[in-house]
């Protein structure tokens, strides 16, 4: 199970792991885009946690919702509009939960990304977040399917993120600015693949209290 706290705990330290890691998320994308992915992402989740107050004793769905707007409206470049979605679509599967069980959680990452595939129309080995969000969502489901519990599953998961962002290096980038650059965009590891790492990691982290 996962309830509101930790869903509120979950989006506070993927913010906190976003500013200790603003300089690193830039350099990434210095190397393969216009240098502002931690720029961008620290603006977004510094407003977030601004208005989570707000929110923070209503419904999870609720909840994310408020992050989705919000992310929408304060992120310019590619990461605001598709993080955005990604909230957007989980807050719908958690529309009037107070708690979210297993199966809930898979359903909710699940749906998150469908909305970062149907938004950015990126395919897996594009070099994007979704090289990192998509290993992760299956591995969480089969973790499920095996008997395993929230906490175990997200364990799968998060392993299978961190393969999915080391995989990322060497990939022709197909997708975002660093499509421009075609060859020069090998050897080097996506920015937005490494902000969703985190954000897996920070709910992995949370779940294990
Ligand atoms: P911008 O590229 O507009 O400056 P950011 O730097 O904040 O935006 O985000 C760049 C990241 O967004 C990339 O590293 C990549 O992971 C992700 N991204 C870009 N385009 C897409 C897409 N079409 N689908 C999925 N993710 C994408
Ligand atoms: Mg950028
Ligand atoms: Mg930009």
């Amino acid at each position: 199970m996962v309830n509101r706290k930790q869903v509120l705990q979950w989006l506070q330290a993927f913010a906190t792991q976003i500013e200790q890691n603003k300089d690193y998320l830039t350099e990434l994308d210095a190397a393969i885009g216009d240098a502002d992915h931690g720029i961008n992402m620290v603006r977004g989740f510094k407003k977030v946690i601004s208005q989570l107050t707000d929110v923070a004793d209503r419904d999870i769905g609720s909840i994310l919702k408020t992050v989705s707007m919000t992310l929408i409206s304060s992120v310019g470049g590619a990461s605001g509009p598709l993080y955005g979605t990604f909230f957007l679509r989980a807050s719908t599967v958690a529309m009037g939960k107070h708690e979210l069980t297993a199966q809930h959680l898979g359903e909710l990452l699940q749906a998150g990304l469908d909305g970062v595939l149907q938004r950015g129309k990126a395919q897996l080995r594009d070099k994007t977040m979704v090289d990192v969000l998509s290993p992760a969502v299956v591995a969480f489901r089969q973790a499920l399917e095996e008997g395993k519990d929230t906490t175990a599953a997200m364990q799968q998961a998060v392993a299978a993120a961190e393969e999915g962002l080391q995989n990322t290096t060497p990939m022709l980038a197909k997708k975002g600015r660093a499509f421009y650059l075609g060859e020069r965009s090998v050897g080097h590891q996506d920015p937005g693949a490494t902000s969703s790492y985190l954000m897996l990691k920070c709910l992995l982290e949370t779940l294990e209290g």
